[in-house]
């Protein structure tokens, strides 16, 4: 049987990175620019659930498969859960992944409490059926930038439990423990016993 096809819904080409380096044996992934969708999302939701489903609507709506959304967020303690669901535009509408760690770095400067945690909502969505999946992983806010790898908040998060930040490891290393990869973990344990995935042909082992 033919691999089944779901469409990311995210203009994040790490997103679909990661969900590939995954899950490509099981999945045939489609980017936004293999079906032709070149809008911007719609993130006006408050939380991610919400958001995520939205972009999955919208996506599903256009193309008619099955599709996949990934909101993330990263929800610092010390911060009542800043930037959360806000944390692509935490530093205005129109910022950049430095602009944004600047301004969290900056907001945490007086804080000893580092704690924060990274979450992922995918939601998947088919024949007007959402289902949400998610994962989310623990750790600490450095002081400062750490490593080159990875994107978004990667270099100023540490995972419990390692030394390192998601920005000094590998994709391969990030994706043993991070909130993404529990979700794909989640997803792939979902696309394998759930009816729903048959309806999109996923092969039963
Ligand atoms: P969104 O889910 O694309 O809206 O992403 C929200 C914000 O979190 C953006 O600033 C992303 O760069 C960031 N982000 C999403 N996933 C990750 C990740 O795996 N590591 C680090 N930052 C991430």
């Amino acid at each position: 049987m033919d691999k089944p096809t779901i469409v990311l819904a995210s203009h994040n080409v790490n997103k679909l990175i990661e969900l590939k380096q995954s899950l490509d044996k099981s999945v045939r992934f489609l980017s936004l620019n293999d079906i032709g969708f070149h809008q911007d999302i719609p993130e006006t939701a408050t939380t991610l659930e919400a958001n995520a489903l939205l972009k999955a609507k919208t996506v599903s709506r256009f193309c008619q498969l099955p599709t996949l959304s990934d909101d993330t967020g990263l929800f610092v303690k010390a911060l009542n859960g800043l930037p959360g669901v806000r944390s692509a535009r935490y530093a205005g509408e129109r910022a950049t992944t430095n602009q944004n760690i600047e301004k969290l770095l900056t907001a945490m400067e007086q804080n000893r409490d580092r704690s924060a945690i990274f979450r992922t909502v995918f939601c998947l969505f088919h024949h007007h059926e959402p289902h949400f999946i998610k994962g989310e992983v623990e750790g600490l806010i450095t002081t400062k930038k750490q490593g080159e790898k990875g994107f978004g908040y990667d270099p100023i998060f540490i995972p419990q439990g390692h030394q390192h930040t998601f920005g000094q490891m590998s994709l391969d290393q990030k994706n043993l423990y991070s909130h993404r990869a529990k979700a794909i973990n989640a997803l792939s344990d979902f696309l394998l016993y759930n009816k729903f995935p048959r309806a999109i042909g996923v092969q039963l082992l």
